[in-house]
C-alpha cells in the first residue's frame, strides 16, 4: 500500500477499551451495524465509540460522531434511516472516538451538547497517558455549542432526553443519556461493552467511585427493560449492568482491604481479589484482565479519588 494511504487509512486507534490491545485500526475496513431500538432510536454500531440517533419529524438528534475517518460512514448509516438533517449533537466524552468527527458532522448546522469539561478538554488539547496518546487542540467548529455542568433536559421529536453528569466516572467529563421513551439508556464509557469490566482512564479524571456512581445512576433511572447501551457491542439489559456494579463493589470491599493492610500494588494483584469474577467479564484476549482491572482498582482507591453519587 502507498505511505500516504496507509497513513491516511490508518489511525492511532481511540476506542476507550481497544487501544492498549490494537494500537492500529484499519477504519476503512469497518461498517455500522445499524440496529433498530425502537421508538425512532437506533444503534450505529462499529465497535468504537458507538453512536446512537434519534430520528423523527425534528430531524436526526445523534449521540457521539465516532472517529474522523468514520464520520462519513455515520453519515451514510443516518441516511439509510432518515433523510433530515443533523440538528443536535451530544458528545458522551472526551476521547476522540466519542468527538472526532464533530466538524464535519455538526457542518450542517447541528448544536453539539456536552459536559462543560468536555469542551474544555477538546479546546486545549489532551495528553491522554492511558492511551499514550496526544490529542490536538480541536478547531472551533469542532467544539460544542451548548454545555452543561450537572445534568440537562432536552425534548426532541416527543422524546424526553435526560442527561447526567457522573462526576470522576469513565472521565471527568461523561454524559450519561437516557432516552425516556425509547427506554434507552447510552452510559458513555461507564459500562463495559460485552458484559466486560469497565475502563476508566484515570489519567483523564475517571474512577472506580465515580463509576460505580455512574452504574448506581444508571439503576435508579432503568427498570426491567431498559437497554444500556456501552461503548461498543450490543445493548445490555438492566440485569447485567447491576450484575456488573454489584462485580465493582466487591472488588471495592477487596482492593480496599488490601489497601488497608498495606499491601502493594503487586502483592495486590498476586492476591487475585477478581478470580472468581474473571471468567465473567473478562472477554478472551482482552487486555482488561482481571490483574488489569486490579491494579486499576488499586490506583484509583489508592488515591482517593472519590465521587459523589451522581446526580
Ligand atoms: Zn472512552
Amino acid at each position: 500500500m502507498h505511505p500516504i494511504s496507509r497513513s491516511a487509512a490508518f489511525v492511532a486507534a481511540v476506542s476507550c477499551s481497544l487501544a492498549i490491545a490494537q494500537p492500529q485500526i484499519d477504519y476503512s475496513k469497518l461498517t455500522i451495524k445499524t440496529t433498530d431500538l425502537g421508538h425512532g432510536v437506533y444503534l450505529l454500531g462499529w465497535q468504537g465509540g458507538d453512536s446512537l440517533i434519534l430520528v423523527g419529524d425534528d430531524g436526526v438528534l445523534l449521540v457521539d460522531t465516532s472517529v474522523a475517518p468514520m464520520g462519513d460512514k455515520i453519515v451514510a448509516a443516518i441516511a439509510k434511516v432518515s433523510s433530515k438533517p443533523i440538528k443536535l449533537i451530544i458528545n458522551t466524552h472526551a476521547h476522540a472516538d466519542h468527538f472526532g468527527a464533530n466538524e464535519a458532522l455538526a457542518r450542517g448546522g447541528a448544536a453539539i451538547v456536552a459536559h462543560v469539561n468536555l469542551r474544555e478538554r477538546m479546546a486545549k488539547g489532551q495528553r491522554i497517558a492511558a492511551f499514550n496518546q496526544t490529542v490536538p487542540p480541536s478547531p472551533a467548529a469542532a467544539l460544542p455549542t451548548i454545555t452543561y455542568a450537572e445534568s440537562m433536559t432536552l425534548h426532541f421529536d416527543g422524546e424526553t432526553i435526560e442527561l447526567f453528569h457522573p462526576t470522576n466516572a469513565h472521565t471527568d467529563s461523561d454524559t450519561l443519556v437516557h432516552f425516556e421513551r425509547a427506554n434507552v439508556i447510552h452510559a458513555s464509557g461507564t459500562f463495559g461493552g460485552d458484559g466486560s469490566y469497565p475502563f476508566f482512564d484515570m489519567s483523564s479524571g475517571g474512577s472506580l467511585a465515580g463509576t460505580i456512581a455512574a452504574e448506581e445512576k444508571m439503576l435508579s433511572l432503568a427498570d426491567a427493560n431498559t437497554r444500556i447501551q456501552a461503548d461498543e457491542g450490543d445493548p445490555a439489559s438492566t440485569a447485567s449492568l447491576r450484575e456488573c456494579h454489584d462485580a465493582l463493589v466487591t472488588i471495592r470491599g477487596r482492593v480496599q482491604k488490601l489497601i488497608d493492610e498495606g499491601k502493594s500494588e503487586d502483592e495486590a494483584v498476586a492476591a487475585k481479589p477478581t478470580l472468581d469474577l474473571d471468567a465473567r467479564f473478562v472477554r478472551p484476549g482482552a487486555f482488561l484482565t482481571g490483574d488489569a482491572f486490579t491494579r486499576m482498582a488499586y490506583q484509583s482507591l489508592k488515591s482517593g479519588v472519590s465521587s459523589p453519587a451522581a446526580r
